[in-house]
This record gives structure tokens, sequence and C-alpha cells, in this order.
């Protein structure tokens, strides 16, 4: 939707939005499962241009961001693009007609002179692949296919991981669950989260001056910007603060559990960071209730009723929640197959070199294309800074496109290999390789064990970039020529 806002202000307005789903929102239409919400402050959590005065709490419920979904697509008059249910199964280049030619499932076509590609980074679920769980008899729910209404009031559940979602969602089925088992492999860093409703006075001011909810924006900016670039982003000059963090989580732990077992297992071994560090204040608790229990031995195979871990402990269930997250390096990047010049595979040439984009957005070999939801493309804040970036370049890109009468550009190999070296060195200051992340297993490392997800850089660089990069690092060329 940022993109279509973008090409939209540029006066390109013959577009089409392709979605799997049946609705809009992404992440926010297709999760509901229960404890849903942002765990970036809302303020800061939707875009700039759009702040929404109405958030009702400090870091808003799962609802209330489709529901502003919702509201930027008919303020800005995008559904009209929309084609829902639409599942492209692939995307061509058609170096004679110059333009891409994009397959649907059914055997449908879409032409277009440009190809965007906004699929997400945690949009393909990913289901483990544990012995026996398709002879499974009870209810089966990953995170992302919750069942509106189900009933979970007297069940017996297992919740297998302990990613976000399910520091989310564990505190909840533990409220209404009779037994809850919670299998968990690798444990994750939580802190508290300062949450609290946004009194209806605030929300007015927030509306009758905007400038207030733009302060309040910038401050929540500041702090997570702060925490990304020191603690994560240049660990190995400001370890301390890192250190500090885990220590912080640590205490809270202990605050929160006295049984010092189960503290031990719900201890990480690898540093704060390496993995989505999580927000919880009802999390470490709910472990200490009478009907949740810890399970840490590894699962040997699910029965029709129960799990049996390789010690061969066997616990009854009815209801079997897969809170194991996404599968991003092998089906995501890119998660549609799209062949650019010379019959380039862009998943397969990430695969076999190295995950790569030049500034998050585009590749040499795949001309008119940007691809959005990239290698070095995710920038700190929110999904919103990279969104707005990733505008903000789109902006300068075809800007230049326009005054130069060029209908074809294609980012140089030489841009792409330089920004490449660049990110490859910032990362050397992280966590990732500075710290000790062996075994987090973050999906933050592709196969090859680089992290070659979030930008290195700090979010005001990332702007910087997309308002300024050189317009020669994109070869424009024009029909004519
Ligand atoms: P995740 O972080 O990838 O966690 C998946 C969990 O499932 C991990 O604990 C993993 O264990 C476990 N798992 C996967 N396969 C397994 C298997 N075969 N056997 C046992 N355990 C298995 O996924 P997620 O929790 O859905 O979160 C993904 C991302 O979504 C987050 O990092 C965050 O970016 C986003 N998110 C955001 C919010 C928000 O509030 N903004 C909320 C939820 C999610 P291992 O760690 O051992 O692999």
């Amino acid at each position: 939707m940022g993109a279509a806002i973008a090409l939209g202000r540029l006066g390109l307005t013959n577009l089409a939005i392709l979605e799997r789903e049946d609705d809009l929102g992404g992440t926010w239409h297709v999760n509901r499962y229960p404890g849903l919400a942002v765990d970036i402050a809302s303020v800061t959590y939707s875009y700039s241009f759009e702040p929404n005065p109405h958030w009702s709490r400090l870091f808003a419920p799962g609802a209330e961001l489709k529901r502003y979904a919702e509201h930027v697509a008919d303020k800005y008059d995008l559904r009209r693009y929309m084609r829902f249910g639409t599942v492209v199964t692939g995307a061509r280049w058609d170096e004679d007609a110059r333009h891409w030619v994009v397959s649907t499932e059914g055997g449908g076509q879409v032409t277009g002179r440009y190809l965007l590609t906004a699929t997400g980074f945690l949009s393909q679920p990913q289901l483990p692949a544990i012995d026996g769980i398709d002879t499974f008899a009870g209810r089966v729910l990953h995170t992302t296919a919750w069942e509106d209404g189900i009933e979970l009031a007297g069940s017996r559940a297992a919740i297998i991981g302990t990613g976000a979602t399910a520091v989310q969602l564990i505190p909840e089925v533990a409220r209404k669950a009779r037994e809850l088992t919670v299998y968990q492999r690798t444990p994750i860093w939580v802190v508290p989260k300062l949450d609290m409703p946004i009194p209806a006075v605030v929300q007015r001011l927030f509306s009758r001056v905007p400038t207030t909810q733009r302060v309040a924006r910038a401050v929540s900016d500041a702090i997570l910007e702060g925490i990304m670039v020191s603690a994560v982003l240049h660990y190995r000059q400001a370890k301390i603060l890192n250190k500090g963090a885990a220590a912080a989580s640590k205490l809270f732990l202990r605050a929160q559990v006295r049984d010092g077992g189960l503290r031990r297992k719900l201890t990480p071994d690898y540093d704060f960071g390496c993995k989505r560090p999580t927000f919880s204040n009802h999390y470490y608790r709910t472990f200490t209730k009478k009907n949740v229990k810890l399970e840490t031995t590894s699962i040997a195979r699910i029965e029709p009723d129960a799990v049996v871990t390789t010690h061969g402990r066997r616990t009854e269930i009815d209801t079997l929640i897969l809170a194991t997250g996404f599968n991003l390096w092998d089906v995501n990047f890119p998660a549609i197959e799209v062949i650019g010049r010379g019959g380039r595979d862009l998943g397969k040439w990430w695969r076999d070199n190295r995950f790569q984009a030049y500034e998050g957005v585009a590749v040499p070999k795949f001309p008119n294309f940007l691809t959005l939801a990239s290698p070095y493309s995710y920038s700190g804040l929110s999904y919103f800074t990279t969104i707005e970036s990733q505008m903000a370049h789109m902006t300068r890109l075809f800007t230049e496109m326009r005054r130069t009468g060029a209908d074809v550009f294609e980012v140089t190999e030489d841009a792409n290999t330089r920004f490449l070296d660049r990110m490859t060195a910032n990362l050397d200051d992280s966590v990732f390789y500075g710290g000790s992340c062996g075994t987090a297993r973050s999906y933050y490392f592709n196969q090859h064990g680089e992290a070659a997800l979030l930008r290195p850089t700090s979010t005001a660089n990332a702007f910087a970039e997309a308002r300024s990069f050189p317009l020669g690092d994109y070869r424009m060329e024009s029909a004519s020529v």
C-alpha cells in the first residue's frame, strides 16, 4: 500500500495489487491469535504521513492495526487496485516486450511495465516436520490460521515454540486451558512491556494538535533507534548496553519466577539481540501457574492424542498449537519464482551466490523490478520505517526515469556489489557477528550463516541514502534507444 501511495503521488495510477488473501492488512489480517498486539509503540508503528490519533494503547492490539490498514486503503483509494484471492505463482521479464509477465494460479496472466514484490518477511508459515503430526486426531492450529471463536476453555493444549508469537499467546491460552504444556526448544529473552491505555484526553490532544503526536513519535523513534544502533549494530563498541539488557531481562525473570530450576530453563545462553527480543509482563509468570508445564526435552513424535518426548514422557492433549513461526530463507526470498534477464532465477541466484539487494530493493539483471521484502531491507524501527524509506527510493528513481524519458531501469552490478560489501563490513560490529549467537537458532541468519535480513545502518542513514543515492547506480534506457 505504501508503494501504491508513492507511485500514485507520481501520477502512476495504472496499477494492480495482487493479493493471495481475501482481504488487506497482511500480517494484521492473517494473524488473529489471542494476545496479538504490536510490540513497537503505535506512534512509531504507523505511517509518519498518516498518524492515527486514536490508538487505544501505547501498543495497539492486532485488530486495531487491521483497522488502521483499512483506513489507509480507503483514504488513499487503494482498494480499486486490489485483486484478492489472487495467488501469484511466478513472474518473468519479457525482454522483447520490455515488461513483466506475472502468472497467477488457475492460468491467469497480468503484464506490467514495472513489478514490485511486497510479499513480507513473515508470510510463509513454517509447519514442523515432527513424526506423526499428521496422525493427531484433535485440533491443530498454526498461529497464522487461528479460527475465530475457537473455545479453549477446559482444553488440554500443547504449544510448540517460544518465539515472539508464543510469548503473546501462552499467557492467553494458560488463562483458559485446563492444562497447557509448552514445548520449548530455545528460550527467548523477554523484557517488560511498558504498555498502558492512551487516555481519551491524550487522544483528543493528538487529534487537535498533531504536533504533539509527532513529538511522541520522535521520542519513541529516538529510543528505538538508540537501542538498535548501539546495543545491536554497535555491539563491539557498546557491549555493556547489550549485557545490560540481558541483565535486566534476568532480573525480571527472577522477580517473576522463584523456582531456580525453572528460571534456568527459561534463560537463553546466547546474546540479547541475536534473536528478536520480546516484550511481555505475563510470559515468565505464566510458567508458575499450576496448569502450565514447560517441557524442554525434544519432541520424539506426536500420536493421535498425545505428544511424546525423546525421554518417553507422554502428555495427552486435545489441542495442538503450532507457534513455529515462518520460513524465510528457503521459500520466502523470493516468495514467488522471479526470472529476470538471461533467464536469471532470483531465488536460485541468491542461494547459489549470496542474498543481496542494492539498498534492499533492486537486483542486477532484474530490470524494472523492486523487491521490497529483501535481504538488507528491514530498516530498524518498524516495518513502516522500511516502507517509507523504500517509498523515498522509488520516488527518486521514478522521478529520474520521467525526467530522462526512460522506461527501463536496472541497477548496475558495481553499485550492487559496493552496497553488499558495505553492509557486510557494517555487520562486523553487530551482535550477529561480534556476539555469541551460535545457539540462538535465529531466523535473522540464512543458510549461509549470514545475518542478511536487517539493514545494518541507522534508519537515518537508510532515509538519507533513499533520498540521495547516485542516480548513476541505475542504468536507464528508453524504448527509442
Ligand atoms: P519465531 O520467532 O520463528 O519462533 C518460532 C518458534 O517455534 C521458536 O521458538 C522455534 O524454536 C520453534 N520451533 C519451530 N520449529 C520447531 C520444531 N520443529 N520443533 C520445536 N520447536 C520449533 O516465530 P514467531 O514467534 O511467529 O515470530 C516471528 C516474528 O514475528 C517475530 O520475530 C516478530 O518479528 C514477529 N512478531 C511480532 C510481533 C509483534 O508484536 N510485533 C508478535 C509476534 C510475532 P527455535 O528457536 O529452537 O527454532
